[in-house]
């Protein structure tokens, strides 16, 4: 099945009868709306307008990145100001990534599979994909020689660490050293996208590898690992408002990337970002992980009830995904087709998360959107269809 046929499907799942776990989005009755229409009515009250109207820096809005610059430092990455990057997304970081780090024909590891918009956003730039795999042995010479032959370089590696999209797995503290010692054994940038980090529901926080790369060279100057957050999933993906963290070179170039594209996110939403973040962050997302964490557990229980044997999926301790694999053979492109015309039940098909369109047999389900009696009723329905 091609993209723009499973999009025809995907343009049923306003329909009402179908339960969708299909997009990969926050439930709008979770936004904060209410603090978000008091911020911005306080920033365009009085002098203040000019300031939330008027053109601002590249970098960011200041108070924004010392708040981040915080946020980094309570998850484990000690940074400062400087070390901080707003952008219009994650999304923007990751296009800026291929720009900085990509030539058509250079090498790039990823999860395999990995986010579509990575791959989308890396494309642009044409190049060559091998799967990142933290248990690989192979050596860093062989991988460079390939990629040489291939007519580049090794370039980067892209990962989430924490509730992957689209598996939902997340990275050990082993793995992501073991990671962060093979970008320093080929000498290449090491992008860590953290847009599902802080919606964890249980087991214990991992490291950023961004943390250890800090840890083991003495400071984020010296780190290679570039991370890439997002309010998208806590706040609200709307106002488009990322950032990144990493060491001043890398920022300093970012900028100037950003220079010729947007100039600067606009300031009104980073304005409002910082006052919504600073008064109610924490507990925003504490009621945010009850949510989503309960669907979650839904999910995985109705799972277990309706699947049929030798069915299996991913037991995420966060984010929005669970992955699962029909038995070999079974083409899930052409179960969505079944699943949205019969069952009224959707998914995204996985191959389009793999560089080579492999994994077939894969789909993604999102349970973020979904109460907990529509999930209920739309994994049966997705049993009986596989039953
Ligand atoms: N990274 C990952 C892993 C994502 O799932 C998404 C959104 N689906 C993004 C980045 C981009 O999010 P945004 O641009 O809204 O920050």
């Amino acid at each position: 099945m091609k993209a723009s046929e499973i999009r025809e499907l995907l343009k049923l799942l306003d329909q009402p009868d179908i339960i969708s776990f299909a997009g990969g989005i926050p439930d709008p009755e979770l936004f904060p709306a209410a603090e978000f229409a008091k911020a911005m009515s306080e920033a365009m009250t009085g002098p203040r307008a000019s300031q939330a109207l008027q053109y601002s820096v590249s970098e960011g809005y200041a108070p924004l990145r010392a708040w981040l610059a915080d946020h980094m430092g309570g998850i484990g990455v000690a940074c400062g100001v400087e070390n901080i990057f707003i952008t219009s997304g994650s999304q923007q970081a990751l296009d800026y990534f291929g720009k900085l780090l990509l030539s058509p024909g250079d090498t790039a590891m990823v999860g395999w599979p990995t986010y579509l918009g990575a791959l989308g956003a890396f494309n642009a730039c044409e190049p060559r994909y091998i799967p990142l795999d933290p248990w690989s042995n192979a050596a860093p010479e062989d991988l460079r020689a390939e990629a040489e032959a291939a007519g580049g370089a090794v370039k980067m590696a892209y990962l989430s660490a924490d509730f992957a999209n689209p598996t939902g797995e997340t990275l050990d503290a082993e793995g992501r050293g073991r990671l962060l010692e093979r970008a320093e054994a080929l000498g290449i940038a090491l992008i860590e996208d953290g847009a599902y980090q802080a919606l964890r529901y249980d087991g214990d926080p991992v490291p950023p590898i961004l943390a250890t790369d800090i840890a083991r060279n003495g400071g984020i100057e010296n780190s290679r690992t570039i991370y890439c957050g997002s309010f998208s999933k806590t706040l609200a993906p709307g106002l488009r408002v990322g950032w990144v963290c990493a060491a001043t070179p890398v920022i300093e170039r970012l900028v100037l990337i950003k220079q010729a594209a947007d100039l600067h996110s606009p300031t009104l939403n980073q304005i409002a970002t910082e006052r919504v973040a600073r008064e109610i962050f924490d507990d925003h997302v504490a009621g945010l992980r009850r949510v989503y964490g309960a669907r979650r557990d839904r999910m995985l229980a109705a799972l277990s009830r309706e699947m049929p044997e030798g069915v299996t999926w991913t037991r995420p301790e966060g984010g929005m995904f669970v992955w699962v694999t029909l038995p070999a053979g079974n083409d899930s492109a052409q179960l969505l087709e079944r699943a949205v015309r019969e069952a009224r039940v959707a998914f995204v098909p996985g191959a389009a998360f793999f560089p080579d369109g492999s994994g077939r047999n894969t789909l993604r389900l999102s349970f973020s959107c979904a109460d907990e009696a529509r999930i209920d009723e739309g994994i049966a329905r997705l049993g009986r269809l596989l039953g």
